[in-house]
């Protein structure tokens, strides 16, 4: 009976995404059907149509391009990784924008870890995710710490703590269901990937948060 359950909660999730889906790129594709009849008729303010068009063919390929992350984690991908570098490349992809908020991301990490079994390209994903909600979390400045070390002998503990505006009970509850955005260019989609990656590798993720003080979202992985 059980596992009859979890086969009818994915089947919900799949249906909700799909819905969802349906909707997020309809908008966009409204719209831009839209503004090329506009651009049929009216020619010399075609310029400013095509820029929005561009903007709403960018929205339909960050939504289509975050939705393939919830593939399967193809096997022949997965090898022994260091986890700190791959936790380095993410940081680094957004250190000038962190800077740029005046945001101090502050990496710990123990001497000793273990090598972790993975898809280095989704768990690189999975970072980018949450260091970027960290930083949007965050529009006046603040701290971003990530720690990441041993978790008994089979496991690692990745923790990310950041000083930002934080989310109230429901929305922490609903953390992981798709298209749940606050964010005007947001996708809602960022933490169901996420959730969904950690899921594949065998972890666990938690995440705590208090409004107006932060959150930190912690992931436990098994290395192997
Ligand atoms: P998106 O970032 O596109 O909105 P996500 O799935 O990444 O989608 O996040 C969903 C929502 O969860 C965000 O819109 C935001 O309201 C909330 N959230 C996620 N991470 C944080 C965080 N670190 N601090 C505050 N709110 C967060
Ligand atoms: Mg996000």
């Amino acid at each position: 009976a059980e596992q009859r359950l979890l086969r009818s909660e994915k089947l919900s999730i799949a249906g909700q995404v799909a819905a969802g889906l349906a909707h997020e790129i309809r908008n966009p594709l409204t719209s831009l059907k839209g503004f090329l009849q506009l651009m049929a008729v009216n020619k010399r303010e075609s310029e400013e149509y095509l820029s929005i068009m561009m903007a709403e063919l960018g929205r339909i390929e960050v939504i289509l391009g975050e939705l393939l992350m919830l593939a399967k984690p193809q096997a022949d991908r997965f090898a022994t990784y260091d986890l700190t570098l791959l936790l380095d490349e993410a940081v680094s992809l957004l250190n000038t924008q962190a800077v740029l908020y005046n945001i101090e991301i502050v990496v710990t990490t123990a001497s000793d870890l273990p090598l972790l079994f993975c898809d280095p390209a989704q768990i690189k994903q999975v970072f980018h995710n949450f260091l970027k909600n960290a930083i949007e979390a965050m529009p006046k400045g603040g701290r971003i710490a990530v720690d990441i070390r041993q978790d008994g002998s089979d496991a690692v503990l990745l923790r990310f703590a950041d000083t930002g505006c934080g989310m109230s009970k429901e929305r922490v509850a609903a953390f992981g269901e798709p298209f749940y955005t606050t964010k005007e260019k947001g996708t809602g989609l960022g933490s169901l990937v996420s959730r969904k990656i950690i899921e594949n590798h065998g972890g666990e993720l938690r995440v705590q948060s208090e409004l107006n003080v932060g959150t930190t979202i912690e992931v436990r992985l098994p290395v192997r």
